[in-house]
């Protein structure tokens, strides 16, 4: 099936061999209303990137997973100089992949080593500014997949940052709005965030392409 046949977002086009689904950060501290930088409506989306996690599998498609890892003290958190709320510390409950997602995939883990950024394709070096590859990329090379479905939280942070470093790779991608929330640091994130994406050749649908093979 080919993803970039056709823009209409009524009709998604469904999962196969050629596709992956990226899975970014479901986890508890981003998507638990108790949760350290909770989403507003991340709780609704899980039970939709499960959804498209079922039907992707089932579809033959890939499924990999990201993981924010943070250790205890980062320039990522506000505490220590950053923008954020302590969040995804390594081991803690916080951190889990959501305990609702269905886990059934490799899981690419980001900030591990007090790495900064959003991308579940690099990480960067707080201090130098450098930036490394995760494995993510190869993952999707081995696979063979030409076309990338990003869905999880936040979307206007690691998904945005995620797809729009996908679409770079030249994947078709696509970004199901029931699939994601917007944690909106600044008011109006959100509406920024999918005008960024579509302006950059991401597709944006409505609901994810479970919707195609209902
Ligand atoms: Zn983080």
């Amino acid at each position: 099936m080919n993803a970039t046949a056709s823009q209409d977002t009524t009709t998604p086009a469904g999962y196969g061999p050629g596709t992956a689904l990226v899975v970014v950060d479901v986890q508890h501290d981003f998507a638990s209303p108790d949760g350290g930088l909770y989403v507003p409506g991340g709780d609704a989306v899980v039970p939709a990137v499960d959804t498209e996690v079922r039907a992707a599998r089932d579809a033959g498609a890939t499924v990999i997973y990201t993981q924010d890892w943070h250790p205890p003290v980062t320039p990522h958190f506000a505490k220590d100089g950053g923008v954020w709320p302590v969040h995804c510390v390594a081991d803690t409950w916080g951190a889990e992949l959501h305990r609702d997602l269905t886990v059934d995939g490799p899981v690419v883990r980001k900030g591990v080593d007090g790495g900064d950024g959003y991308s579940g394709f690099s990480v960067r070096d707080p201090v130098s500014g450098e930036e490394e590859a995760t494995e993510l990329g190869s993952l999707l090379t081995d696979a063979g997949v030409d076309r990338v479905v990003v869905v999880g939280l936040a979307g206007d942070v690691c998904v945005k940052a995620t797809a729009l470093d996908a679409q770079r790779l030249g994947f078709a991608v696509e970004v199901p709005l029931t699939t994601t929330a917007f944690v909106e640091l600044e008011p109006g994130d959100g509406d920024r965030t999918v005008e960024e994406l579509r302006a950059a050749g991401v597709r944006i649908t409505a609901r994810g392409p479970s919707a195609a093979q209902a």
